[in-house]
């Protein structure tokens, strides 16, 4: 192993230790409640995570191998909890790489370097009630007025979008154009005309925060306009959204090796029939299944994220990764509930958590059907 491989198994193990000794204590309780804790994400933000993905000189922390090192984040996170991972796995990645890539001097001093320290979040608005998959039929209208553009329009299903200090939104300047009329925008939620419709509740990842808004005459100043003036909005949010695939395949896999771990556990515990569970060879293959899905999840995330770290395209890798750990999660996660027996459908066993945070990476970021179709297109179909 050289140095810089023996880094990256250090930045796991430091890690580990925090999701053991901070997260997992607390995960429960934040399930329970729903909660978004700000303790936990402003701790992660001073020591340092959110800039995982950034150079140095850009306020990140330059890391060699920065897609790598952001997948670990996110799975090492997901084995404590999966909402909060999902929190966090937005905050390093869409809500500020579109910033990072795109924004001013003035966006990076203003939301880009305090995001980067904990200090503000953020969100990546682009679904909306009747625009989901379709998201290039989005509604939400930008129209050009003195010194920049009034916004007007809703979005759903926004992560952090109830506690977001700036959100990426992506709105028309010309719905006659479809895709080619999609521009970004920051929108500070202060602004007048921004609103919270509601916080949703959902069975899901129910500690990242997940929201209705609306926009109603909110004025985005020019220096907050992050297009490309030619319609290039669309293809912009494309390339931050096809990066997070590897990072949404990565809360899959965290959450995929806490079941999966949970369950070899409680198969040397529990005993019936005079000897522990794990004896009956049919709960062995299980077990033995449960590792091959999780092993091949494993692999189809890290492939994508080193091909991004050497800077190869990743748009059929990221959307596989994303198939592929997710449901599998979602099969681990069911076994490991069987494992349980009744035992599984108490909420007192976190197997029930697991199995319910497994449905969103089948969903965030497209759902699975939809990453068949854009490898089907990449195959030439
Ligand atoms: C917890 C959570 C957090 C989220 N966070 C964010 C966020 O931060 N920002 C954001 O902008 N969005 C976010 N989303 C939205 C997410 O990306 C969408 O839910 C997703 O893209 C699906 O859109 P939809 O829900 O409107 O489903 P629909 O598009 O209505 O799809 C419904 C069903 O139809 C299928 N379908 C649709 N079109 C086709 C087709 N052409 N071919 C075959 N099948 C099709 C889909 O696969 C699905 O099974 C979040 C969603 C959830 C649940």
């Amino acid at each position: 192993m050289n140095h810089l491989q023996q880094d990256v198994v250090e930045f796991r193990s430091h890690l580990a230790r925090w999701v053991d000794e901070r997260l997992i204590p607390q995960a429960e309780k934040l399930d329970e409640s729903g909660d978004f804790s700000f303790e936990l994400f402003r701790e992660l933000g001073e020591l340092g995570y959110f800039g995982i993905m950034y150079p140095e000189e850009a306020g990140g922390i330059g890391q060699p191998f920065p897609y790598t090192c952001y997948t670990i984040l996110c799975e090492e996170l997901a084995r404590g909890s999966m909402g909060f991972a999902a929190a966090v796995c937005m905050q390093g990645s869409t809500a500020t790489h579109t910033i990072h890539e795109w924004g001013n001097d003035m966006l990076r001093e203003r939301y880009f370097l305090p995001a980067m320290r904990g200090e503000k979040i953020g969100a990546f608005a682009i679904t909306e009630p009747n625009a989901g998959s379709d998201a290039a039929s989005l509604r939400t209208r930008a129209t050009k007025v003195d010194g920049g553009y009034l916004l007007n329009g809703s979005k759903i299903f926004t992560s952090n979008g109830t506690v977001a200090d700036f959100i990426t939104v992506v709105a028309t300047t010309d719905p006659s154009k479809g895709a080619k009329g999609l521009e970004l925008f920051i929108v500070d939620t202060k602004s007048k005309g921004f609103i919270v419709g509601r916080k949703l509740d959902k069975f899901s990842i129910r500690c990242s925060d997940t929201a209705e808004l609306a926009f109603e005459d909110l004025f985005v100043p020019d220096d907050h306009f992050m297009g490309d003036g030619n319609g290039g909005g669309f293809r912009r949010a494309y390339k931050a959204l096809t990066v997070d695939r590897i990072f949404t395949a990565a809360l899959a896999l965290g959450t995929a090796r806490a079941a999966y771990d949970a369950a070899v556990r409680y198969a040397g515990e529990r005993s019936q029939f005079g000897q522990p569970i794990g004896k009956f060879q049919a709960v062995q293959f299980k077990l033995v299944d449960m590792l091959a899905k999780l092993e091949q999840a494993r692999i189809y995330t890290y492939y994508a994220s080193a091909l991004a770290d050497n800077g190869a395209p990743i748009t059929t890798e990221a959307a596989l990764a994303k198939i592929v750990a997710g449901e599998n999660c979602n099969e681990v996660c069911q076994k490991a509930l069987s494992v349980f027996g009744g035992y599984g459908l108490m909420n007192e066993y976190p197997v029930q958590r697991y199995l319910r945070d497994s449905y969103f990476p089948m969903v965030g970021g497209g759902t699975s059907d939809i990453m068949r179709i854009v490898v089907a297109k990449q195959i030439g179909l």
